[in-house]
Protein backbone atom coordinates (compact mmCIF):
# COMPACT_ATOMS: atom_id res chain seq x y z
CA UNK A 1 0.00 0.00 0.00
CA UNK A 2 3.17 2.46 1.20
CA UNK A 3 4.55 1.42 -2.64
CA UNK A 4 1.45 2.13 -4.53
CA UNK A 5 0.76 5.17 -2.37
CA UNK A 6 3.58 6.89 -1.98
CA UNK A 7 5.81 5.38 -4.67
CA UNK A 8 7.65 3.87 -2.58
CA UNK A 9 8.31 1.68 1.02
CA UNK A 10 10.12 3.42 4.11
CA UNK A 11 13.45 3.48 5.47
CA UNK A 12 14.01 1.42 9.01
CA UNK A 13 14.63 4.96 10.08
CA UNK A 14 11.18 6.70 8.65
CA UNK A 15 9.03 5.80 12.05
CA UNK A 16 6.73 8.17 11.34
CA UNK A 17 5.95 6.99 7.63
CA UNK A 18 7.15 8.79 4.83
CA UNK A 19 5.93 12.28 4.39
CA UNK A 20 7.00 15.60 2.63
CA UNK A 21 7.00 18.16 5.24
CA UNK A 22 6.88 18.18 8.88
CA UNK A 23 5.55 21.14 10.59
CA UNK A 24 3.26 22.77 13.90
CA UNK A 25 -0.06 24.51 12.33
CA UNK A 26 -2.69 26.15 14.07
CA UNK A 27 -5.93 26.82 12.72
CA UNK A 28 -5.98 30.73 12.79
CA UNK A 29 -9.60 30.86 13.86
CA UNK A 30 -9.85 28.30 16.81
CA UNK A 31 -13.52 26.77 18.06
CA UNK A 32 -12.67 26.60 21.83
CA UNK A 33 -13.51 22.87 20.63
CA UNK A 34 -10.72 22.12 18.94
CA UNK A 35 -8.32 19.49 20.38
CA UNK A 36 -5.10 20.45 19.52
CA UNK A 37 -4.55 23.32 16.73
CA UNK A 38 -7.38 22.60 15.36
CA UNK A 39 -6.19 21.63 12.01
CA UNK A 40 -8.13 18.56 11.27
CA UNK A 41 -11.26 20.50 11.52
CA UNK A 42 -9.87 23.50 9.55
CA UNK A 43 -8.76 21.16 7.10
CA UNK A 44 -11.88 19.66 6.15
CA UNK A 45 -13.77 23.25 6.14
CA UNK A 46 -11.22 24.14 3.76
CA UNK A 47 -11.64 21.58 1.71
CA UNK A 48 -15.36 21.17 1.60
CA UNK A 49 -15.33 24.76 1.01
CA UNK A 50 -12.70 24.70 -2.14
CA UNK A 51 -15.18 21.27 -3.42
CA UNK A 52 -12.32 19.47 -3.07
CA UNK A 53 -14.99 17.38 -0.59
CA UNK A 54 -18.59 17.30 -0.87
CA UNK A 55 -19.19 15.97 2.28
CA UNK A 56 -16.71 15.05 5.25
CA UNK A 57 -17.03 12.21 7.81
CA UNK A 58 -16.53 12.87 11.11
CA UNK A 59 -17.17 11.47 14.79
CA UNK A 60 -19.13 13.66 16.98
CA UNK A 61 -20.32 12.69 20.59
CA UNK A 62 -24.11 12.34 22.17
CA UNK A 63 -23.44 13.85 25.69
CA UNK A 64 -22.56 11.36 27.61
CA UNK A 65 -19.12 11.53 25.46
CA UNK A 66 -20.49 8.56 23.26
CA UNK A 67 -19.55 8.49 20.06
CA UNK A 68 -21.19 9.39 16.85
CA UNK A 69 -20.38 9.15 13.31
CA UNK A 70 -21.54 11.81 10.78
CA UNK A 71 -21.30 12.17 7.39
CA UNK A 72 -21.68 16.11 7.54
CA UNK A 73 -22.10 18.92 4.06
CA UNK A 74 -21.53 22.18 6.38
CA UNK A 75 -18.80 23.91 8.20
CA UNK A 76 -20.55 24.33 11.32
CA UNK A 77 -21.25 20.30 11.27
CA UNK A 78 -17.77 19.80 10.84
CA UNK A 79 -16.76 22.32 13.91
CA UNK A 80 -19.24 20.94 16.12
CA UNK A 81 -17.50 17.61 15.75
CA UNK A 82 -14.04 18.40 17.02
CA UNK A 83 -12.27 17.57 19.63
CA UNK A 84 -11.20 14.22 20.72
CA UNK A 85 -13.33 11.66 22.20
CA UNK A 86 -10.77 8.54 23.38
CA UNK A 87 -13.42 5.91 22.53
CA UNK A 88 -13.30 3.59 19.44
CA UNK A 89 -15.84 4.22 16.49
CA UNK A 90 -17.14 2.79 13.63
CA UNK A 91 -17.00 5.63 11.41
CA UNK A 92 -15.45 3.67 8.79
CA UNK A 93 -19.20 2.34 8.20
CA UNK A 94 -20.45 5.70 7.61
CA UNK A 95 -18.33 5.34 4.01
CA UNK A 96 -21.35 3.32 3.13
CA UNK A 97 -24.00 5.85 4.17
CA UNK A 98 -21.95 8.41 2.06
CA UNK A 99 -22.42 6.56 -0.96
CA UNK A 100 -25.97 5.36 -0.94
CA UNK A 101 -26.59 9.15 -0.07
CA UNK A 102 -24.81 10.11 -3.30
CA UNK A 103 -21.87 12.13 -2.03
CA UNK A 104 -18.77 11.55 -4.52
CA UNK A 105 -15.84 13.48 -3.25
CA UNK A 106 -15.75 12.06 0.46
CA UNK A 107 -13.48 13.35 2.74
CA UNK A 108 -12.53 11.05 6.12
CA UNK A 109 -11.04 12.03 9.14
CA UNK A 110 -9.76 9.34 11.91
CA UNK A 111 -7.53 7.36 13.25
CA UNK A 112 -4.71 4.83 11.53
CA UNK A 113 -6.55 1.86 12.11
CA UNK A 114 -9.77 3.76 10.04
CA UNK A 115 -7.36 5.36 7.66
CA UNK A 116 -5.29 1.81 6.89
CA UNK A 117 -9.22 0.06 6.50
CA UNK A 118 -9.79 2.58 4.21
CA UNK A 119 -6.79 3.42 1.74
CA UNK A 120 -6.46 -0.58 1.59
CA UNK A 121 -10.15 -0.48 -0.15
CA UNK A 122 -9.28 2.82 -2.14
CA UNK A 123 -6.19 0.44 -3.46
CA UNK A 124 -7.52 -3.02 -4.24
CA UNK A 125 -6.59 -4.44 -7.36
CA UNK A 126 -10.16 -6.48 -7.26
CA UNK A 127 -12.71 -5.44 -9.64
CA UNK A 128 -15.35 -4.50 -7.45
CA UNK A 129 -17.04 -1.72 -7.72
CA UNK A 130 -17.75 -0.42 -4.38
CA UNK A 131 -17.46 3.46 -5.09
CA UNK A 132 -13.83 3.49 -3.59
CA UNK A 133 -12.92 6.32 -5.98
CA UNK A 134 -15.02 8.31 -4.26
CA UNK A 135 -12.82 8.48 -1.48
CA UNK A 136 -11.24 11.96 -1.97
CA UNK A 137 -9.68 12.57 0.98
CA UNK A 138 -7.96 10.89 4.12
CA UNK A 139 -6.96 13.27 7.18
CA UNK A 140 -5.14 10.90 10.20
CA UNK A 141 -4.72 11.57 13.45
CA UNK A 142 -1.97 10.55 15.46
CA UNK A 143 -2.86 7.39 18.22
CA UNK A 144 -1.35 5.51 20.52
CA UNK A 145 -4.37 3.62 21.49
CA UNK A 146 -7.94 4.22 21.98
CA UNK A 147 -10.43 3.07 24.81
CA UNK A 148 -13.44 1.12 25.50
CA UNK A 149 -16.61 3.36 26.15
CA UNK A 150 -17.66 1.21 29.03
CA UNK A 151 -14.03 0.77 30.61
CA UNK A 152 -13.05 3.98 30.62
CA UNK A 153 -16.17 5.40 31.76
CA UNK A 154 -17.11 3.05 34.29
CA UNK A 155 -14.00 2.42 35.45
CA UNK A 156 -12.51 5.37 35.43
CA UNK A 157 -14.69 8.34 35.00
CA UNK A 158 -17.47 7.32 37.17
CA UNK A 159 -15.74 4.95 39.13
CA UNK A 160 -12.12 6.50 39.69
CA UNK A 161 -12.83 9.99 39.68
CA UNK A 162 -16.96 9.99 40.53
CA UNK A 163 -17.94 12.00 37.60
CA UNK A 164 -20.68 12.17 35.07
CA UNK A 165 -19.93 11.92 32.03
CA UNK A 166 -22.28 14.35 31.09
CA UNK A 167 -20.36 17.19 33.30
CA UNK A 168 -17.06 16.25 31.21
CA UNK A 169 -15.96 19.36 29.04
CA UNK A 170 -12.93 17.43 27.65
CA UNK A 171 -9.94 14.78 27.73
CA UNK A 172 -6.40 14.92 27.01
CA UNK A 173 -3.51 13.17 27.38
CA UNK A 174 -0.27 15.48 28.07
CA UNK A 175 2.79 15.00 29.28
CA UNK A 176 1.93 10.93 29.73
CA UNK A 177 -1.02 11.83 32.35
CA UNK A 178 -4.72 11.02 31.33
CA UNK A 179 -6.73 14.24 32.04
CA UNK A 180 -10.60 14.49 32.57
CA UNK A 181 -11.48 18.08 32.56
CA UNK A 182 -15.00 18.77 33.80
CA UNK A 183 -17.19 21.80 33.19
CA UNK A 184 -16.62 23.83 36.49
CA UNK A 185 -12.69 23.22 35.00
CA UNK A 186 -11.85 20.74 37.63
CA UNK A 187 -8.88 18.18 36.43
CA UNK A 188 -8.77 14.93 37.19
CA UNK A 189 -5.99 12.63 35.70
CA UNK A 190 -4.28 9.70 36.39
CA UNK A 191 -0.49 8.64 34.80
CA UNK A 192 -0.97 6.92 31.12
CA UNK A 193 -0.07 3.35 31.97
CA UNK A 194 -2.51 3.27 34.82
CA UNK A 195 -5.28 3.16 32.15
CA UNK A 196 -4.42 0.26 30.27
CA UNK A 197 -7.11 -1.56 31.47
CA UNK A 198 -9.33 0.01 29.61
CA UNK A 199 -7.95 0.21 26.33
CA UNK A 200 -10.16 -1.39 23.70
CA UNK A 201 -9.08 -4.86 23.23
CA UNK A 202 -8.74 -4.08 19.07
CA UNK A 203 -5.90 -1.80 19.91
CA UNK A 204 -3.78 -4.51 20.48
CA UNK A 205 -2.75 -5.74 17.01
CA UNK A 206 -1.52 -2.06 15.77
CA UNK A 207 1.54 -1.04 14.80
CA UNK A 208 0.32 2.53 13.23
CA UNK A 209 1.01 5.91 15.43
CA UNK A 210 1.28 8.46 13.13
CA UNK A 211 -1.72 7.49 10.49
CA UNK A 212 1.13 6.46 7.78
CA UNK A 213 -1.63 5.83 4.70
CA UNK A 214 -3.30 8.95 5.05
CA UNK A 215 -3.48 12.52 3.05
CA UNK A 216 -2.17 14.32 5.84
CA UNK A 217 -1.89 12.95 9.73
CA UNK A 218 -2.43 15.67 12.74
CA UNK A 219 -1.47 14.90 16.26
CA UNK A 220 -0.59 16.79 19.21
CA UNK A 221 3.03 15.31 20.12
CA UNK A 222 5.92 17.29 19.03
CA UNK A 223 4.00 20.75 18.99
CA UNK A 224 2.78 22.64 21.69
CA UNK A 225 -0.07 23.97 23.89
CA UNK A 226 -2.60 24.70 20.83
CA UNK A 227 -0.37 23.54 18.14
CA UNK A 228 -1.18 20.36 16.08
CA UNK A 229 1.97 18.87 14.28
CA UNK A 230 0.92 17.92 10.60
CA UNK A 231 2.50 15.26 7.82
CA UNK A 232 2.06 16.09 4.95
CA UNK A 233 1.85 13.12 3.24
CA UNK A 234 0.79 12.35 -0.87
CA UNK A 235 0.57 15.48 -3.47
CA UNK A 236 -2.75 15.85 -2.32
CA UNK A 237 -2.55 16.16 1.32
CA UNK A 238 0.78 18.49 0.51
CA UNK A 239 -1.73 20.86 -2.25
CA UNK A 240 -4.67 20.49 0.71
CA UNK A 241 -2.08 22.19 3.32
CA UNK A 242 -0.65 24.75 1.09
CA UNK A 243 -3.69 25.77 -0.02
CA UNK A 244 -5.14 26.07 3.33
CA UNK A 245 -2.25 27.98 4.10
CA UNK A 246 -1.77 30.54 1.23
CA UNK A 247 -5.64 31.23 2.51
CA UNK A 248 -4.76 32.42 5.66
CA UNK A 249 -6.68 29.16 7.11
CA UNK A 250 -3.64 28.04 8.99
CA UNK A 251 -0.37 29.53 10.00
CA UNK A 252 2.61 27.18 10.72
CA UNK A 253 5.95 27.78 12.38
CA UNK A 254 8.91 24.97 12.56
CA UNK A 255 8.37 21.73 14.14
CA UNK A 256 11.08 21.07 17.02
CA UNK A 257 13.41 18.68 16.10
CA UNK A 258 13.51 17.26 20.00
CA UNK A 259 9.27 17.51 19.16
CA UNK A 260 9.74 15.20 16.01
CA UNK A 261 12.08 13.14 17.80
CA UNK A 262 9.77 12.33 20.60
CA UNK A 263 6.78 11.63 17.82
CA UNK A 264 9.14 9.07 16.31
CA UNK A 265 10.00 7.26 19.45
CA UNK A 266 6.31 7.19 20.53
CA UNK A 267 5.48 5.39 16.97
CA UNK A 268 8.68 2.75 17.57
CA UNK A 269 7.62 1.94 20.72
CA UNK A 270 3.89 1.14 19.27
CA UNK A 271 5.48 -0.95 16.25
CA UNK A 272 8.07 -2.71 18.84
CA UNK A 273 4.43 -3.15 20.98
CA UNK A 274 3.02 -4.41 17.81
CA UNK A 275 6.20 -6.80 17.37
CA UNK A 276 5.87 -8.05 20.92
CA UNK A 277 2.30 -8.86 21.04
CA UNK A 278 2.67 -10.99 17.40
CA UNK A 279 5.56 -13.24 19.35
CA UNK A 280 3.17 -13.89 22.29
CA UNK A 281 0.56 -14.70 20.00
CA UNK A 282 2.75 -16.89 18.15
CA UNK A 283 4.11 -18.64 20.87
CA UNK A 284 0.20 -19.03 21.94
CA UNK A 285 -0.36 -20.32 18.78
CA UNK A 286 2.85 -22.97 18.92
CA UNK A 287 1.60 -24.16 22.11
CA UNK A 288 -1.41 -24.78 21.48
C1 LIG B 1 -8.33 7.85 20.06
C2 LIG B 1 -7.31 8.93 19.79
C3 LIG B 1 -6.03 8.81 20.33
C4 LIG B 1 -5.06 9.77 20.05
N1 LIG B 1 -3.80 9.62 20.56
C5 LIG B 1 -2.85 10.53 20.28
C6 LIG B 1 -1.52 10.33 20.76
O1 LIG B 1 -1.20 9.32 21.41
N2 LIG B 1 -0.60 11.28 20.46
C7 LIG B 1 -0.91 12.38 19.70
O2 LIG B 1 -0.04 13.21 19.44
N3 LIG B 1 -2.16 12.58 19.23
C8 LIG B 1 -3.12 11.68 19.49
N4 LIG B 1 -4.39 11.85 19.00
C9 LIG B 1 -4.69 13.02 18.13
C10 LIG B 1 -5.07 14.26 18.90
O3 LIG B 1 -5.88 13.95 20.02
C11 LIG B 1 -5.86 15.23 17.98
O4 LIG B 1 -6.94 14.55 17.38
C12 LIG B 1 -5.00 15.78 16.87
O5 LIG B 1 -3.87 16.44 17.43
C13 LIG B 1 -5.78 16.76 16.01
O6 LIG B 1 -6.05 17.90 16.78
P1 LIG B 1 -6.83 19.11 16.11
O7 LIG B 1 -7.00 20.19 17.14
O8 LIG B 1 -6.18 19.42 14.81
O9 LIG B 1 -8.21 18.37 15.82
P2 LIG B 1 -9.70 18.94 15.89
O10 LIG B 1 -9.81 20.12 14.99
O11 LIG B 1 -10.13 19.05 17.30
O12 LIG B 1 -10.50 17.74 15.19
C14 LIG B 1 -10.44 16.45 15.70
C15 LIG B 1 -11.09 15.51 14.71
O13 LIG B 1 -10.92 14.19 15.24
C16 LIG B 1 -12.06 13.42 14.96
N5 LIG B 1 -12.20 12.46 16.04
C17 LIG B 1 -12.39 12.73 17.35
N6 LIG B 1 -12.45 11.60 18.07
C18 LIG B 1 -12.32 10.58 17.20
C19 LIG B 1 -12.34 9.16 17.33
N7 LIG B 1 -12.51 8.54 18.52
N8 LIG B 1 -12.19 8.41 16.22
C20 LIG B 1 -12.04 9.01 15.00
N9 LIG B 1 -12.01 10.35 14.80
C21 LIG B 1 -12.14 11.12 15.90
C22 LIG B 1 -13.24 14.39 14.87
O14 LIG B 1 -14.11 13.99 13.85
C23 LIG B 1 -12.57 15.73 14.53
O15 LIG B 1 -12.83 16.05 13.18
C24 LIG B 1 -5.39 10.90 19.27
C25 LIG B 1 -6.68 11.02 18.73
C26 LIG B 1 -7.64 10.02 18.97
C27 LIG B 1 -9.02 10.16 18.35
Amino acid sequence: MESKLLGRTRNPEEKLGIYKKAISAQAVSREGLAQDGGVATALLVFALESGMIDCAIVTDKDDEWRTVSRVVTTADEIRAAAGTKYTINNSVNSLAEALNMGFEKIGFVGTPCQIQGLRKVQLLEEPYQIGQEKIALLVGLFCMENFDYDLLMNGLVKGRFGLDPKNVARFEIKKGMFRVIDKQGKVDEVKLEETDQYNFKGCGPCFDFASELADISVGSVGSGDGWSTVLTRTDKGEKLYSDALAAGVLQEKAVSEKGLALAGKLAGNKAARFEAKSVEMNVKNISR
